[in-house]
């Protein structure tokens, strides 16, 4: 990993954090895909631990926006620079809280950008406040006595949403993770990975778990492979992680729709 990190910087997150995985996981993708720098990269980032995984942290170009604006700065970009990779890292909170509708119509475009969103089912570093993406009965500082809101599954959104790539796994399936930002950084159109990842701090001893390795295990039993899922129940798979590739198709993206309309447009005059 040390060739794409800035040298002179110590990395911020908790020990056991699933961010430094989801990093491991993105960094390993790009090295595999042949990327020896991240010159032909920009980050993007709102606000949150995740936030950090590439700001100031990657030896690259990022930008560190406001709260949950991460993707309109990732659009901005991409419209300017369309020969670049446009990857935005953010938390639930930040993309599927905060910043959701931008989420949701960047999909519905087909922005040509990558999204890796990692769910540690809480507002982590503003002190673990329940989030979008909690799970129902969990307790956080905002909700003592449990959740009494269901979650919302971020991954399915993008699915109806109009992404061209979608995959969900945990930090508990490295190889499977990496495989997929394999994928997305391959693929053409709106990619969305949801990586669901450890907070121990602020969620799991909260939540009940012992340590990191509890809530890795939890991960573990509690996946379901989504090609498994139609077996089961909707009350079966109630609190479970389905996992997978979700979507996987050619469509045109928003450049190419813009760069087909201007042509036409300009032929008309
Ligand atoms: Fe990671 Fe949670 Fe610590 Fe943030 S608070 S760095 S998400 S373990
Ligand atoms: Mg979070």
């Amino acid at each position: 990993m040390k060739r794409y990190l800035r040298p002179d910087l110590t990395l911020p997150f908790c020990a056991g954090c699933g961010s430094v995985n989801v990093m491991s996981s993105f960094l390993r993708a790009a090295h595999e895909l042949g990327h020896v720098d991240l010159s032909k990269f920009v980050f993007c980032s709102g606000i949150g631990c995740s936030a950090w995984i590439p700001s100031p942290y990657l030896m690259a170009d990022s930008l560190h926006t406001a709260h949950g604006r991460s993707i309109p700065v990732a659009l901005g970009v991409k419209l300017m620079r369309p020969d670049l990779n446009v990857v935005v890292f953010g938390g639930d909170g930040d993309l599927s809280g905060i910043g959701l509708s931008h989420l949701i119509h960047a999909a519905r475009r087909n922005l040509d950008i990558m999204v890796v969103m990692v769910n540690n089912m809480i507002y982590g570093m503003t002190g673990g406040q329940v989030a979008p993406t909690t799970p129902f009965g969990a307790k956080t500082t905002t909700t003592p006595y449990g959740n009494f809101e269901y979650p919302l599954d971020v991954t399915k959104l993008m699915v109806a949403s109009g992404a061209s790539y979608v995959a969900r796994w945990t930090t508990a399936h490295g190889e499977q993770l990496k495989e997929a930002m394999k994928k997305g950084l391959k693929a053409r159109g709106f990619v969305f990975v949801e990586a669901a990842s450890p907070c121990p701090t602020a969620f799991g001893r909260r939540v009940g778990f012992k340590d990191v390795a509890e809530v890795l295990h939890w991960f573990v039993d509690n996946s379901i492979p989504l090609e498994e899922a139609s077996k089961h129940t909707e009350k079966e798979l109630t609190g479970k992680i389905i996992v997978g590739e979700f979507v996987n198709r050619t469509a045109p993206t928003l450049t190419d729709n813009i760069g087909k309309m201007v042509k036409e447009a300009q032929q008309a005059d």
